[in-house]
Parts: C-alpha cells; sequence; structure tokens
C-alpha cells in the first residue's frame, strides 16, 4: 500500500504521535517503552488532558509537544519547565507536530479533527499508521491521492484492516473473492430494541472485548464503528463494496478475513488487545515484541459467529448506503454520527436516536461528488449543523 521506501528509516525509528494521550496513544507508548532501542518520540499531541502529556513529555523526551486546547498552553510550559522540549499550541500547532522530522507518524486522534495533521503527515513522503479511520471515510478518496502523490506508505491500524493487510494476496488481488470483517457486536448484541431505546452512555461505553476510547466505543455499541470500517476497507483495499461482509464474532479473537476464489479463507488471529496490531506498524516490515496476552484457543474452547442484525443494527445499513452512493455521501455520514454520539454522550439524544440522525442528516444534505479538500470541509461543516438542528428537535 503506498510508495516504494524513500529515504532510509534512522535507526532507532523517530516516532510522532498525534492523539498520544487517548487509547491507542497510550498503547502505542507502551509499545515503544517496551522497544526502548528501537524508537526515538518526536513529537506527542493532545487535545485537552494537559497532565498526561506533561508526563509523557517527561517520560519520553520529545523534542515538540502540542495541545489542542490554547487555554492550557501555560499549564503545560509550565509542567515542561526546565526541559528543552518545545510547546505549542492550538490546531496549527498539532499540524506543526506533524512536520516535525519522524520516520513514522501514528495517526491517533479520534474524528474528521484528525485530517488535516494526518495528511500533512502523508504529505511528507512517510510512513503513516493510521488508527483515525474517520479521516479516511470524511476525506478517502483525497487521501489516497495524497498518499500516492507524496509516496508514503500507509500501514492499517485498526485491527480487522491490520488482519486484512497480513493476509491479503496484493499481487493477485484478483484472486479475491471478498474480504470478512468481523465485528464483536458491542455490549446490546443480543438486546431487545426496547431496552436498547433506554440504554445511557455509561452502559455503552463498556465494551465486551475491547478497551477503547468514548467515540469508538459508542460507535461499537450502535454498530456504526463497523460500518465506518467497511468505507475504511473500501478505500485501503483493491476491492469493491460487494466484495465487503460484515460477521458478528463475540469472542474477537478472528480480527478479519480474506477469501479467495478457490474457496481458501484466510484469517489473522489474536487477543483483542490493539498492542499487536500498533507493534505491527510500527516495526513493519519486521515483527517485533509485545507484551499482549498470548492467544490460548484451548482456554477459550469455542468460537461463535452470527450474521449482523441490520434492524436493531441500523447505522451498518446507512453506511453501506453511504458506501454505494459514494461521493461525499460517507463525509455527511461521518459529521451526523460524530454530532450524534456527542448528543448520546451528553444526554441530549437516546442511543437509538444516533441513528435516526444520521438517516436523516443524509436525507438532509445531498451527496455530491467530491471537488477537493476545502469542498469536503464545507460539506462536513454542512452536515454538523443538519444534524445539530435534528438533535436540537429531538
Ligand atoms: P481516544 O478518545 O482515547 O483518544 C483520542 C485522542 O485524540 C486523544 O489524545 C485526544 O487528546 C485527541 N483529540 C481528540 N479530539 C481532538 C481534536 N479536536 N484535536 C486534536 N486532538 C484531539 O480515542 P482512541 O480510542 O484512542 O481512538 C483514536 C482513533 O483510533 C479513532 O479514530 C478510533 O476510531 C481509532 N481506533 C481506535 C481503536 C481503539 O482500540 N481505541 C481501535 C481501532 C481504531
Ligand atoms: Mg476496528
Amino acid at each position: 500500500m503506498g510508495g516504494e521506501m524513500r529515504s532510509p528509516v534512522t535507526n532507532p525509528k523517530r516516532v510522532t504521535i498525534l492523539g498520544s494521550t487517548g487509547s491507542i496513544g497510550c498503547s502505542t507508548l507502551d509499545i515503544i517503552a517496551h522497544n526502548p532501542d528501537s524508537f526515538v518520540v518526536e513529537a506527542l499531541t493532545a487535545f485537552t488532558n494537559v497532565n498526561l502529556l506533561a508526563q509523557q513529555a517527561r517520560r519520553y523526551r520529545p523534542s515538540y509537544v502540542a495541545i489542542g486546547d490554547e487555554t492550557l498552553k501555560g499549564k503545560l510550559t509550565d509542567a515542561l519547565a526546565g526541559t528543552n522540549i518545545k510547546v505549542g499550541s492550538g490546531a496549527e500547532a498539532i499540524i506543526e507536530a506533524a512536520e516535525q522530522p519522524s520516520d513514522l507518524v501514528m495517526a491517533a486522534i479520534v474524528g474528521a479533527a484528525g485530517l488535516k495533521p494526518t495528511l500533512q503527515a502523508v504529505r511528507r513522503g512517510i510512513t503513516v499508521a493510521l488508527a483515525n479511520k474517520e479521516c479516511l471515510v470524511c476525506a478517502g478518496s483525497l487521501f489516497l491521492r495524497e498518499v500516492e502523490t507524496a509516496g508514503a506508505t500507509l500501514l492499517p491500524v485498526d485491527s480487522e484492516h491490520n488482519a486484512i493487510f497480513q493476509v491479503f494476496d496484493f499481487e493477485r488481488s484478483d484472486a479475491v473473492e471478498k474480504i470478512i470483517l468481523t465485528a464483536s457486536g458491542g455490549p446490546f448484541r443480543t438486546m431487545g430494541k426496547s431496552d436498547m431505546e433506554k440504554v445511557t452512555p455509561e452502559q455503552a461505553v463498556k465494551h465486551p472485548t475491547w478497551d477503547m476510547g468514548a467515540k469508538i466505543s459508542i460507535d461499537s455499541a450502535t454498530l456504526m464503528n463497523k460500518g465506518l470500517e467497511m468505507i475504511e476497507a473500501d478505500y485501503l483495499f483493491p476491492i469493491v463494496e460487494s466484495q465487503i461482509e460484515v460477521l458478528v464474532h463475540p469472542q474477537s479473537v478472528i480480527h478479519s478475513m480474506v477469501a479467495y476464489r478457490d474457496g481458501s479463507v484466510l484469517a489473522q488471529l489474536g487477543s483483542p488487545d490493539m498492542r499487536t496490531p500498533i507493534a505491527y506498524t510500527l516495526g513493519w516490515p519486521n515483527r517485533m515484541d509485545t507484551p499482549s496476552p498470548r492467544l490460548d484457543l484451548a482456554e477459550i474452547g469455542q468460537l461463535s459467529f452470527e450474521p449482523p442484525d441490520t434492524e436493531r443494527f441500523p447505522a451498518l445499513k446507512l453506511a453501506r448506503q453511504a458506501l454505494q452512493s459514494g461521493g461525499t455521501a460517507p463525509t455527511i455520514l461521518n459529521a451526523a454520527n460524530e454530532m450524534a454520539v456527542e448528543g448520546f454522550l451528553t444526554k441530549r439524544i437516546g442511543f437509538l436516536d444516533i441513528a435516526r440522525v444520521v438517516e436523516a442528516t443524509l436525507c438532509k444534505v445531498q451527496g455530491e461528488k467530491v471537488e477537493n479538500l476545502e469542498h469536503v470541509h464545507v460539506v462536513d461543516e454542512d452536515a454538523r449543523d443538519a444534524a445539530a438542528h435534528i438533535i436540537a428537535r429531538i
């Protein structure tokens, strides 16, 4: 995926983490801590968690740190007094962090807010480990064009896409019949619809198998996460929409599969621990040690599978429709979903309203052909406005 290797990567590898205080960011630093001779940290960024960012900076000694919330610059500067770490603040500073001279950028900001800094990293023609799926959903075709132009290498961190990347025969992609994205089914996999109407954010963020940030946990509960991942897969792999299947697999052991025309199905398995796919991208093309729990299939005993229920989880259907429509439909879907998840987390709407808001926004904002990045930002803003109005009326 992406271009050939360009300038030789330094040893140790210089790594920048966009969103270092989040779930993926912390796991990335954990892998670096376990392989201290292989990596140096170049830059770290966070939005508001200034205490954790300062703590990380004191431990990993990057040359640059950026805090998104400008009002926290003084606090961060004070916390790093006596070090020679440069401090920046605001959205521009996060882009500046992406511009620091690193060999690899871990893109782990949540939401479309990660698009600009991630693109800036791509433009440097380096390796970008992509956790931030929303930026691909929001601007996939433009994003990939930039990857190609810059000769950057894009490595998927999302466990399903990382699994597919490991077993996909890119040399013979016409031998691939379909890809099968596995989904845990989330915390409400077996719950009836009337009970789902009443679930609280506290219940929804408790994921049965993965420990993740709030937004993706809610997305996993609605299955919108799998919807976003179908779109992500469509961009990342040489396949078409009809070749993407979703299969519910509650144990989260098989992270995804590729089915070939001869009937063979290749899968990647592992414990549900993001440090494995993260390490795969940090070390690629080499493999490295991780502290992830080893998979013990005898102890697990049984793996189970079931088809997804798009009646109780309509987000999956909406995402597929957006993928089929193409153009700016996925941009609108993503923007509306970000607003709806925020509305649910702040208790302004109910759980099942999330998909309703997304559906109503898709009806209200006309999908169109993607022109350029500016156009994507306008569509994203319009969809957020439309979703905000819909949320206010609920
Ligand atoms: P998180 O909420 O735990 O962390 C998000 C990070 O982004 C934090 O460091 C935060 O400071 C930063 N951030 C948030 N808003 C920002 C803004 N407006 N500007 C700049 N920085 C901002 O999220 P996470 O669970 O680590 O997920 C990060 C991304 O990785 C998401 O796109 C998610 O879908 C994807 N992902 C996560 C997991 C997982 O296991 N957590 C798995 C697969 C994919
Ligand atoms: Mg995933």
